[in-house]
């Protein structure tokens, strides 16, 4: 199996990207952030609970999160792989997850973090809320927030992978074809 973590900060283009590669991998997309959304629009119990979270900029917990990734990873029986979008954010989820797929006999095969600029982010964030109509990308406090978040309980997850010796980033900046391409060539590579 081909299993990429795509990291990277809010705004980063971690689901933009996703998109190209399980066309060209033919991977599941596992988008943990997406999947709260679609909650939320259902107005399940789940969607509740998070978005009491979400909308503060703040992680939702993660006994919550990883029981959900568990269960939406069980949901297919032969993948040939996932792209994780949004999870791990923390170092207990990558534990979880590293559980989890050795359960699965297989594992990671590689983190690929997406190296963006901080004002790029929060104009790309500001940008998306006028479609998204996110709550979190419209609120310039939120955004900071999220950003803040990341820094704090999500940034340190690279370590988990680069001990690893799986932690590959590539520039996340420039076209949104470019990046495609530098994803494509650092999977590719070995
Ligand atoms: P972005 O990367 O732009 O912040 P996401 O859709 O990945 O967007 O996440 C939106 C929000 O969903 C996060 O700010 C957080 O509240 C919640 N969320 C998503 N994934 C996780 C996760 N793995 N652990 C905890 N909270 C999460």
């Amino acid at each position: 199996m081909l299993n990429i973590v795509l990291f990277g900060p809010p705004g980063a283009g971690k689901g933009t990207q996703s998109e190209r590669l399980i066309e060209k991998y033919n991977l599941v997309h596992l988008s943990t952030g997406d999947i709260f959304r679609a909650n939320i629009k259902g107005e399940t119990e789940l969607g509740k609970l998070a978005k009491s979270y979400m909308n503060k900029g703040q992680l939702v917990p993660d006994s919550v999160t990883i029981d959900l990734l568990k269960s939406e990873v069980m949901k297919h029986s032969h993948p040939k792989g996932f792209i994780f979008d949004g999870f791990p954010r923390t170092n207990n989820q990558a534990s979880a997850l590293d559980v989890l797929l050795v359960s699965m006999n297989t594992s990671i095969t590689k983190m690929i973090s997406l190296d963006v600029d901080e004002e790029e982010l929060k104009t790309r964030l500001l940008k998306r809320a006028e479609v998204s109509g996110r709550a979190d990308d419209a609120n310039p406090s939120i955004i900071e927030n999220r950003i803040a978040v990341y820094q704090k309980e999500t940034a340190p997850v690279k370590s988990f992978y680069a001990d690893q010796n799986k932690f590959f980033s590539i520039d996340g900046m420039g076209s949104v074809d470019d990046i495609t391409k530098r994803l494509f060539d650092s999977i590719d590579a070995n």
